[in-house]
């Protein structure tokens, strides 16, 4: 057996997956949000549980955090832990009394799909999960990537196109990292909802849009049309940068009815002439994908800091 632990904003997830990286059971808990004490012991809580459940006191244990994990310093940045200037790695690694890897948990998600996922059989992948916000990781010959400072893939705080900026006369929106005007702030879920917003005057969710455009609603049509175009723009740059053989869909917005058609289409118009659209594809392992990685992470020999 493996165990793994999804560490998020509101909820710990502690997963335990058979020989076959199938999660059998989970316990979720709350996340202390402010004291980086309380989250070391409600994560040593979550391990305990794991090694408990599995009878197994050797379990292997992977994390995925929602942030990005310094390689060359431990030290893991993000805006929803009070982790700041901290070592969780070292520090859980630690309290647990054996070395326990820590991954981004997009990467995780690309990580997953990877190896006997949707990627299975490609050679280089790039897992990109859009919904609260966007996230992604690129995986070669089943190995993630990782770039000078873990970053690559963060495709989301790249800003939005001029062409695009203009065409739709769109505002230049704070983005959480702290800058302006990043694909998330219009790409993400909540960014489809500004977009109806600034097109169509009405405040939906991401679902309600897709949903009324769905049912033939000519606004939110045109809504997701222009959120394809943005989106397609953004796939068409990790395509220039990274040219994957295939990018696999996860998170709320791949859930919208033919989405990976909807943006192959929309790839196609935007990239270079006389290229070639990577595969879109859906992610195999849905939400289980996250945790599928973590519990991964112990596994792969290419993970050490
Ligand atoms: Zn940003």
């Amino acid at each position: 057996m493996h165990g793994a632990i999804d560490l998020g904003g509101t909820k710990i997830e502690a997963a335990l997956l058979n020989a076959d990286l199938i999660p059998i059971k989970r316990q979720r808990i709350d996340t202390p949000k402010d004291d980086y004490e309380q989250l070391l012991k409600a994560i040593q809580s979550q391990i305990n549980w794991l090694r408990s459940t599995a009878n197994d006191e050797q379990l292997s244990i992977g994390i995925g955090v929602p942030g990005v994990v310094d390689k060359k310093n431990g030290l893991t940045l993000t805006s929803n832990l009070p982790t700041k200037g901290r070592k969780l790695r070292q520090d859980i690694s630690n309290l647990a009394g054996q070395d326990i890897p820590l991954e981004n948990d997009c990467r995780c998600f690309a990580l997953s799909e990877a190896n006997d996922g949707a990627g299975a059989g490609y050679k280089k992948i790039f897992g990109l999960i859009i919904g609260t916000g966007i996230g992604g990781g690129i995986c070669i010959d089943g190995k993630l990537s990782y770039g000078f400072n873990n970053l690559a893939a963060e495709v989301s705080h790249i800003p939005l196109p001029s062409t695009m900026v203009a065409k739709y006369n769109l505002p230049l929106l704070q983005c959480g990292c702290g800058r302006t005007a990043c694909y998330e702030t219009f790409v993400a879920g909540p960014g489809l909802s500004r977009l109806a917003q600034h097109l169509a005057e009405v405040n939906l969710t991401a679902i309600e849009i897709s949903a009324r455009a769905e049912a033939g609603d000519e606004k939110m049509i045109h809504v997701l049309d222009v959120w394809v175009e943005l989106c397609s723009h953004m796939l068409d740059m990790i395509q220039l940068l990274v040219d994957p053989d295939c990018i696999i869909l996860g998170g709320g917005i791949s859930l919208i009815k033919n989405i990976e058609q909807k943006l192959l289409a929309g790839m196609k118009k935007v990239a270079l002439d006389n290229t070639h659209p990577p595969h879109l594809l859906l992610a195999k392992f849905g939400d289980s994908s996250g945790v599928r990685g973590a519990a991964m992470l112990p596994l792969l020999d290419n993970l050490e800091e």
